[in-house]
């Protein structure tokens, strides 16, 4: 199956592992600290907090910002449910913006959602393509709210050559085993305040501070959320690629573009000159007399061995998130939703995959657009 992204592993990779685990600390140790400067280095940002997951990063975030019982969080609902999630559970009430064409949040329904209440909004770079953040700044400056910019999918990517990791009070990456590097599993936070990245820390590790000789004290309410050193170890050798595999997605993405710039059945997102996106998604939006076949399509290419996805069932559409809040139709998320289809594109794929999954999705895209009425 060609998957639709997954991890590139190398022997610098598992060298770089193996020697983390013949060392003495295997957690905690001074590998945290260089993979937390290296991403300082790569991004610009002042501090960085590696944690064992993007999850448990967001709920540090959410912490760090003071989000509690009956504040309002804005967040997109195209994006994987850890993005809410984390607000939830510090007890916060989850607002959904709708989303642009392109699968980024709208400022203008971020605008319409705004209230006392309203904490933080968190921006979602979605397939590595990052939001205008600009925008969203200039709309939450009068209120007085923070801004997480969860860029899971978008370590690597830039906007007028500023990296992404800078732009938002708090950044928030994965590094999963399927994001643009990995760590098996990991994510960090990153942050110019200090204070957060204090509070981050307290977050990641019991809420503990070391006093004196064995005296430690608890100060905050805190978690086991670190990342260990192996993991770390693999994050930095990862991290030395990162250029090269965000090079090769930009080469296959060169490949699609070029094949679907006159489809009549499908539109592709395109990237602005000024932008770079590490492409951890590949999104085509198929044309509206193709959803309902959509299901066919996705399973057919499953079975030709192409591992397409669909990101993302908006996520007020989990039961959970309607025992919460009820039914909720934003008709942006509901179209990007049903006509988003993510094909593969990662830096293990040659051109020849590239090139046999454009010829099987056109055939598949012109057998059911002749053969399908969708209402
Ligand atoms: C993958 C992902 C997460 C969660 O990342 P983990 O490291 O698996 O916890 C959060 N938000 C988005 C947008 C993601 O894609």
């Amino acid at each position: 199956m060609i998957v639709y992204s997954r991890q590139k592993i190398d022997n610098s990779d598992i060298d770089a592992v193996v020697e983390a685990l013949k060392s003495d600390m295997l957690t905690c140790g001074e590998r945290v600290v260089e993979f937390e400067e290296a991403l300082c280095k790569l991004t610009g940002a002042k501090f960085a907090v590696a944690m064992n997951s993007a999850t448990s990063a967001l709920h540090a975030a959410y912490i760090a910002l003071g989000v509690c019982k009956n504040d309002e969080i804005i967040t997109t609902p195209i994006t994987f449910a850890a993005t809410a999630n984390a607000a939830i559970m510090c007890g916060a009430n989850v607002k959904f913006a709708d989303v642009l064409s392109n699968g980024n949040i709208d400022p203008n329904s971020i605008k319409n959602l705004i209230n006392k209440q309203t904490k933080v909004i968190t921006a979602v770079d979605f397939g590595g393509l990052p939001v205008n953040m600009d925008e969203i700044k200039n709309i939450s400056k009068e209120h007085g709210i923070k801004i997480i910019d969860d860029a899971s999918h978008a370590l690597g990517s830039s906007i007028n050559g500023k990296m992404i990791g800078n732009l938002a009070d708090i950044t928030i990456f994965s590094f999963h085993a399927i994001k643009p590097i990995t760590t098996f599993e990991g994510g960090a936070l990153l942050t110019n305040d200090e204070d957060i990245a204090k509070s981050a820390r307290l977050t990641r590790s019991h809420g503990m501070v070391k006093k004196q000789a064995w005296n430690m004290d608890m100060i905050s309410m805190g978690y086991n959320y670190r990342l260990s050193d192996v993991a770390c170890a693999l994050g930095l050798s990862q991290l030395k690629r990162l250029d090269e595999f965000i090079s090769r997605r930009d080469e296959i993405a060169a490949i699609y573009e070029d094949a679907f710039s006159d489809s009549k059945h499908l539109k592709t997102i395109k990237i602005p000159s000024h932008i770079r996106s590490a492409r951890h998604l590949y999104p085509v939006l198929l044309n509206s007399n193709l959803w309902c076949a959509k299901e066919d399509i996705f399973n057919e290419l499953h079975s030709r061995g192409i591992g397409v996805q669909v990101h993302y069932k908006p996520t007020y559409q989990f039961s959970f998130y309607k025992k919460l809040y009820g039914e909720q139709f934003l008709s942006g998320a509901e179209d990007f939703y049903r006509a988003e289809l993510s094909l593969p594109c990662h830096q293990m794929m040659s051109d020849d995959d590239v090139r046999f999954i454009i010829s099987n999705l056109n055939e598949l895209l012109d057998k059911y657009a002749l053969a399908t009425i969708c209402s």
